[in-house]
């Protein structure tokens, strides 16, 4: 075992990946280089070669870049991360690194807009089909896999209604026909679910929420084994260049720093809210995995240590209380961005799920009274009174 794996998760996330230069830093540098030199051309030749460790260009490697790679990498207990320009640029990477022409990806149906876009519009032109299953039904899932079927694909909790799956149970099923498991770990993060322990192959970040923490940038990361992550996604980045820059870098790994503080912060103060919202007259649902009636509610726990930041509900009067409710807010902010220290609400129906046709959002369980919350770090009790004001309001 390495000095690092004995480490506890707060000190890999704080101390991980530095290396410091000849100026003796305590704080990470910056590399704020496109490039790097070579000290004579033997060198050079012998670095495109890959005869030799180094750096040549950033679209390729960086100094802070890699110091954040190897951070994450090290928290999600991966062998190999690679960063992304973006989360769509870390599945767009993975897609691009294993699949071909004629593979199918079983997804969840819970995903993400724009990754189900990517899946549905973009992959198909190419070739690459997806099968859609409901993310909490096993037998759905065992149903559903094809011998061209290459990984299954999901988010746990989902969005919005926070559904949950197990995730050991569906690693299982990917290997015993071959095929790999993939995780978007967004909005759990490593601190409260690590999903390479539980038997997932690669793991996805959009590193602009929870792991930046204070809506600052955009970026991504894959975490996995050296071969497909160190390898094949590599190589994707190297050709195709969707690679984070280095100052997002710095920034993402400031945001590791904290991250488990945070994170068990935001769980205390949503699992709050979401007990409150159920007092409340007004409020005819409530989706939060912390509560004892949530459908996967045994899940917090063995695989994700609380309940997360996110808190859904459901206000009686449909869209125009939800809309009354949202518009009478003053503090926390209207905007679809979740992660962040400040407090967000957001109509699914109308903003992140507008896409989808009436009878797409009432199969996915988006009501026109839902609204979400990603619950931020200010005094509850200023939360609570900002959304009491807006439940006055409806
Ligand atoms: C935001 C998000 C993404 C996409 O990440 P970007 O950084 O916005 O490209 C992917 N998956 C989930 C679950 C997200 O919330």
């Amino acid at each position: 075992m390495s000095e690092q794996d004995r480490m506890g998760f707060a000190t890999r996330a704080i101390r991980v990946g530095h290396r410091r230069t000849g100026e003796a830093e305590h704080g990470e540098p910056i590399f704020a280089t496109s490039s790097y030199v070579f000290a004579s051309a033997a060198e050079a030749a012998a670095r495109f070669a890959g005869d030799e460790p180094g750096n040549i260009y950033s679209r390729f490697t960086n100094p802070t870049v890699r110091a954040f790679e190897e951070r994450l990498a090290a928290l999600e207990g991966g062998e190999s991360c690679v960063a992304t320009a973006s989360g769509m640029a870390a599945v767009l990477s993975v897609c691009l690194g294993l699949l071909r022409s004629g593979d199918r990806i079983l997804s969840s149906r819970s995903l993400f807009g724009s990754t189900t876009m990517l899946f549905g519009k973009y992959l198909a032109r190419f070739g690459v089909a997806t099968d859609y299953v409901p993310l909490a039904d096993l037998d759905a899932w065992a149903a559903a896999m094809t011998p061209r079927t290459r990984f299954l694909y999901l988010e746990t909790p989902s969005n919005p209604l926070t559904e949950m799956v197990d995730i050991a149970a569906l690693a299982d099923l990917a290997h015993a026909h071959g095929c790999l498991l993939v995780v978007d770990n967004c909005f759990c993060t490593p601190a409260l679910q690590r999903p390479l322990a539980l038997g997932a192959d690669l793991v996805i970040h959009s590193a602009t929420k929870y792991l930046d923490g204070q809506g600052r940038c955009v970026g991504g990361a894959v975490v996995g084994d050296r071969q497909r992550v160190g390898e094949e996604v590599f190589g994707v980045l190297r050709t195709a260049g969707p690679s984070m820059s280095p100052f997002n870098a710095w920034v993402f790994l400031k945001g590791l720093e904290t991250l488990a503080l945070r994170m068990d912060a935001h769980s205390r103060a949503a699992a709050a809210l979401a007990d409150w919202l159920c007092e409340q007259p007004a409020v005819t649902r409530v989706y939060y995995p912390g509560r004892p009636e949530h459908p996967q509610h045994h899940l917090v726990g063995p695989q994700q240590r609380g309940g997360g930041g996110i808190v859904s509900f459901e206000v009686a009067g449909g869209r125009v209380a939800a809309w009354r409710l949202i518009d009478a807010t003053r503090l926390i902010s209207i905007t679809a961005n979740l992660g962040d220290v400040k407090t967000t609400i957001t109509h699914p129906a109308t903003t992140t799920h507008g896409r989808l046709s009436a009878e797409e959002r009432a199969a996915a369980g988006i009501s026109e009274g839902l609204v979400r919350i990603a619950v931020g770090l200010e005094d509850l009790a200023d939360i609570q009174a900002d959304l009491a004001r807006g439940l006055a309001a409806r």
